[in-house]
């Protein structure tokens, strides 16, 4: 493995003596996170040490933040940092750690999720073409398609997504992108990726999948086929629900063009302080990821047993809607499940209002659980559109003691 270039003691010296500073060019350093992509370092590894120290003038172990707008050539003779809107050597440390956890040749950072998953079907897709995407992926995303792309002339049709002949039918000669999540929003329904892709292929549509909620850590999308992975990093990525951002990782020439027309024109990049946050995340993303995994197994287990509840829906649990074919490609779950409890609308918002534990709302993916039903953190005719039951309640476990949520989640279901 190759050690991490040292800067030589006398240039050091000298160029302090002249009073001059030294810039250190973090793309070309062949430092640990090039060493790993050549080895089989562990996800593990890579999250907690991926991030490799720029810093051999001081020693720092945390990468300093460049809060820079711009640069000067004066003294580098030539850095390739410009602007900070098209590239900034903190935003590019980060994105170097992800493109490793994804498999990627390239990651690019965006000022949020939807700044980079409308990117990312922007950069492939122009007036005029045609785009397929399953029902359930993020509403936002529903909306880009659905709303805004329509005034470009740009159509579209939703499909179900478990079954690839679907996928097929709807290809038109037009068509150019298939959109998808893998597994589904609020049922967790895992679909043929393979399958999927190789329509996709034969029918010359460019493919993107949404994976926030398995995480690099679980699903690694780039290996089965699939051309642009996106994911919404204010959840897992980032973890402490303390920023907003976004990620798409892909093939060389893919990013290539994706990094310098759609984000370099249309500024969706990330702010600095926003990346050294998400860097800082990631640090820890394997080892959460794999306590959410822990906790929502246990949940989902008490659930399934309760003579209170009817459907539980958890990927690893047997009998889960698409569990043995996903095996080879989904290495594990995250800390999102849903369940029906028996009883209409009135006993999920019920549900849902008795637990303690448990914040309201429409996110996930940070170190507080939170729990939502229709009617009560989401809107009941939004339920209706994306076919989920009315009694659906989704839990995003967090990082709490499992044996206190499972105790919580008890009271709540108990109480008449
Ligand atoms: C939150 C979310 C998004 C949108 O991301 P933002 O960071 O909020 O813009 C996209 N996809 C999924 C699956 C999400 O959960």
């Amino acid at each position: 493995m190759p050690a991490i270039m040292r800067i030589p003691e006398s240039i050091i010296k000298l160029t302090r003596a002249r009073n001059r500073i030294i810039i250190i060019d973090t793309s070309k350093l062949e430092g640990n996170i090039l060493a790993m992509k050549s080895s089989n370092t562990s996800k593990q590894t890579i999250c907690a040490r991926g991030a490799i120290n720029p810093d051999t003038l001081h020693g720092a172990v945390v990468p300093p933040i460049y809060q820079n707008s711009l640069f000067s050539i004066r003294n580098t003779g030539g850095s390739p940092f410009v602007y900070s809107r098209v590239s900034n050597p903190t935003v590019d440390f980060v994105e170097k750690g992800i493109a490793k956890l994804e498999n990627a040749d390239r990651a690019a950072c965006f000022s949020s999720g939807m700044a980079a998953i409308s990117s990312a079907i922007l950069s492939r897709v122009k007036g005029g073409d045609h785009i397929i995407f399953t029902r359930n992926i993020y509403g936002g995303t529903r909306s880009f398609i659905v709303n805004y792309l329509s005034r470009f002339g740009i159509t579209h049709t939703l499909i179900d997504g478990r079954d690839p002949d679907e996928l097929q039918a709807a290809v038109q000669p037009n068509s150019t992108l298939f959109y998808f999540e893998s597994p589904t929003s609020f049922l967790l329904t895992l679909l043929p990726i393979p399958e999927l892709v190789s329509v996709s292929r034969r029918a010359g549509l460019s493919t993107i999948i949404d994976n926030t909620w398995a995480s690099p850590i679980y699903q690694n999308p780039l290996d089965l086929g699939v051309d642009l992975v996106v994911h919404s990093a204010s959840k897992y990525l980032g973890g402490h629900s303390d920023l907003i951002a976004g990620v798409v990782a892909g093939s060389d020439a893919l990013m290539e063009k994706l990094v310098n027309e759609e984000r370099t024109t249309l500024g969706g990049c990330i702010d600095p302080h926003q990346a050294w946050l998400l860097g800082r995340g990631i640090r820890t993303l394997a080892v959460r990821m794999k306590q959410h995994r822990e906790s929502a197994m246990q949940v989902a287990q008490f659930l399934s047993g309760h003579e209170a509840v009817g459907m539980v829906y958890y990927p690893e649990l047997p009998g889960h809607e698409g569990r043995v074919e996903s095996k080879a490609w989904l290495k594990g779950s995250s800390g999102v499940l849903s369940f029906q409890p028996k009883g209409g609308n009135d006993v999920s918002q019920r549900i849902v209002r008795d637990l303690r534990m448990f914040e309201v709302g429409p996110s996930w993916g940070g170190f507080e659980s939170m729990s939502i039903t229709p009617g009560f953190g989401m809107g009941i005719a939004d339920a209706a559109f994306i076919g989920i039951p009315e009694n659906l309640i989704r839990l995003s476990i967090g990082l709490e003691d499992p044996e206190e949520l499972v105790a919580d989640l008890e009271q709540a279901l108990e109480q008449r």
